[in-house]
């Protein structure tokens, strides 16, 4: 349900972000849970998800940017409350702040190093560090052939009492894809970094591999903490494998809007721009106040679905930056009646997986690019 007067919502259910924290942990039960909260917790509010994942009793919290771990800190978010793991640095940092701010910080070469050892130096506070392997992603890490360097210098420091060694860590390429050969390989790659590090004296608080998929499917990569984001916010990784429902998850954000225009056109009306849509007789249009400037991916031009009443349709030639029109096909519903774009299906609305489908892309990148021009209303949270 849509507040009153508005073009359009996000609603966020953190009953449901709490039903999968449970969920999760079932299925992880030996390991503890990083509620990974980037990207604004993939459109879903990054703070308001981080609390609500701290009153069901999560520890840990994951961060991409500095930026983002520090916006935590600042909303009042205390070390005795949450480790938050930051793992995306570039050089300047800020590594001074972050440790200020006590922000876990993951090292994955050289360069990260020395500058995280002059800030300890000016600032006086030891950093407490997780050291991320390359293990086959190509992406972050370190390469096995650099990895006992970085442990050793590592090592060194601590020794010195500038930082300790907390993490040992890295991130898989393909665990949504079950029986991919790198999943095994980057398991053994993984294996053998820790044998390292920890023959060299690393006694590491928590050792971590697993992301979403993984945390599902495959046990073995749980070691001592999981690092989950999109199963958090109800999401299948795996949408080939099961549905959000197969793994006791339920859809966090439900994308509604308002129709702002209902008319009746002739046959043959060119509809949106380039007119890629032509109305095949007479019938009704539907005007939806959401475009690609609040996320909608364009590619889903003549494919996304929207349900209006009981009935679903599909938006009629290009989706454009602030709107887009369905066909209505001669029903009549009312400028102001209720679009759900998308909700957790329950009502036999469209998903956030379906519109992955009908745009070519996954359903990470549907919710976490529902932009800030869309207003998120919060319900069953237990912050109040
Ligand atoms: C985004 C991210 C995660 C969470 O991935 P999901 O598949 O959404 O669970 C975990 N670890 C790292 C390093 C990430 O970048």
């Amino acid at each position: 349900m849509l507040a009153e007067g508005l073009r359009a919502e996000a609603t966020i259910d953190l009953a449901a972000l709490r039903g999968n924290l449970a969920a999760l942990r079932e299925r992880a039960p030996r390991a503890a849970l990083m509620a990974v909260v980037k990207a604004d917790a993939y459109g879903h509010g990054a703070l308001p998800c981080a609390l609500e994942a701290l009153a069901a009793g999560v520890r840990w919290l994951g961060t991409a940017t500095p930026e983002e771990a520090l916006a935590l800190r600042a909303a009042g978010i205390a070390p005795e409350q949450a480790r938050i793991l930051c793992w995306l640095w570039t050089p300047g940092g800020p590594f001074a702040r972050a440790l200020r701010a006590e922000v876990d910080i993951s090292v994955s070469g050289q360069w990260a190093l020395d500058e995280l050892l002059d800030a300890v130096r000016a600032t006086g506070i030891p950093a407490r560090v997780h050291l991320k392997a390359d293990t086959g992603l190509g992406r972050g890490g370190c390469q096995p052939r650099d990895w006992p360097d970085l442990v050793d210098a590592a090592l060194r420091a601590q020794a010195a009492g500038l930082l300790e060694v907390v993490g040992l860590w890295s991130h898989f390429a393909a665990a949504d894809e079950p029986g991919h050969p790198s999943i095994v390989a980057q398991q053994d790659a993984f294996a053998a970094a820790l044998a390292y590090a920890e023959q060299a004296g690393v006694r590491p608080e928590v050792r971590h591999l697993a992301n979403s998929p993984a945390t599902l499917l495959l046990p073995d990569a749980h070691y001592d903490l999981v690092r989950t984001g999109l199963a958090m916010y109800g999401l299948s990784p795996v949408p080939e494998v099961g549905g959000p429902a197969d793994f006791g998850l339920r859809p966090v954000m439900a994308l509604g809007a308002r129709l702002a225009l209902v008319k009746g056109v002739p046959g043959g009306h060119g509809v949106s721009y380039g007119h890629h849509y032509h109305t095949p007789g007479e019938t009704t249009l539907g005007l939806v106040p959401l475009g690609y400037a609040d996320g909608l991916p364009r590619h889903a031009s003549g494919a996304g679905p929207v349900q209006i009443g009981s009935k679903w349709y599909t938006a009629a030639g290009r989706i454009a930056m602030d709107q887009f029109v369905v066909d209505l096909g001669g029903d009549t519903p009312e400028a102001g009646d209720e679009v759900l774009v998308f909700g957790n299906g329950e009502q036999g609305e469209p998903t956030a997986e379906d519109w992955a489908r009908a745009s070519g892309t996954i359903a990470y990148e549907i919710v976490t690019r529902i932009g800030g021009r869309v207003p998120r209303r919060y319900v069953g949270g237990l912050n109040g």
